[in-house]
């Protein structure tokens, strides 16, 4: 087998992951999930639970997620801003589209891209229907050189065919662009604590980057990487709740429920700070 990334056949398996395997390459040091989930897997797994677990259920948006990802957000666009601080911003799988809203806020042009039926509704209606495509990147409408700004969070370690991706938003970039990219990393501290039970090790995350590997993959698109940072996600006790409530662990469930209800809704709902194994990128157009 040649690695997916840089085409090596230093290729060795690192281990079992439900019906496939996680393998890491000895050249680049990209892992990679062989075989790839079929589609109708991944429809299963991308289904009505997958939103519940983010308290995005039909029945509407549970407003403590709502901060907290907002929060988050924000820590984003701090960085973005320190390269970039206005133009037309591209969200590629922008869900309802959060971080829109709070790209909107400090001045940016919002477009989104997302492949969920539900979610992408839910952002036409807050950006208008010719701002947000339901589909991928390399098949949006929108024109060549098109944006200042392309955010990538928790994205390219989902797709079939990374390079393509970043393809794909090198030609919707203006030249003078960058891309932010948020994705698991590999060389974090708790991946190498962790060993195959990190957290990020799921069936849905076809692709696993570190800095070197991550770096290679944007030279091949045609981008120089000019930042890596470890990525702090802000985090409250009512989305901890949600998350157990969604996938029941027989302990930490009822530990959860329990701290959340002991704890004063005004401190349920405050945010703080983790890092929890995932990086942050900032990309350029390479001259
Ligand atoms: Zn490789």
């Amino acid at each position: 087998m040649n690695c997916p990334l840089c085409g090596s056949t230093e290729v060795r398996k690192d281990f079992l992951l439900g019906g496939a395997a996680v393998h890491v390459c000895g050249s680049c040091s990209a892992r990679f999930l062989s075989p790839q989930p079929s589609d109708s897997e991944l429809l299963a797994i991308y289904g009505e639970g997958y939103y519940k677990s983010w308290g995005l259920s039909g029945a509407g948006e549970n407003a403590a997620v709502k901060a907290m990802k907002t929060a988050t957000f924000e820590l984003r666009l701090d960085l973005i801003t320190r390269y970039k601080a206005s133009g037309n911003i591209l969200d590629v799988g922008c869900a309802t589209g959060y971080f829109l809203e709070a790209a909107e806020k400090r001045g940016f042009s919002p477009y989104g891209v997302e492949i969920s039926d539900y979610s992408s509704a839910a952002a036409k209606e807050k950006f208008g229907a010719d701002r947000v495509h339901r589909g991928v990147l390399e098949d949006c409408p929108f024109p060549d050189g098109h944006f200042d700004v392309i955010a990538m969070s928790d994205l390219l370690e989902h797709v079939r065919d990374p390079l393509r991706t970043l393809a794909a938003a090198r030609r919707a970039l203006k030249a003078d662009g960058v891309i932010m990219i948020m994705t698991p990393d590999t060389g974090s501290l708790t991946r190498r604590i962790m060993g195959a039970k990190w957290t990020h090790y799921k069936r849905e995350h076809l692709f696993y980057f570190n800095r070197r590997s991550l770096s290679l993959l944007a030279q091949k698109a045609g981008f120089e990487a000019v930042n890596f940072e470890a990525a702090k996600k802000a985090v409250n006790l009512e989305y901890i709740r949600t998350q157990f409530a969604a996938y029941p662990h027989w302990l930490l469930s009822p530990a959860a429920s329990l701290a959340a209800g002991l704890v004063p809704r005004g401190l349920r709902s405050r945010n703080f700070g983790l890092t929890m194994g995932e990086m942050t990128a900032i990309l350029r157009p390479s001259r």
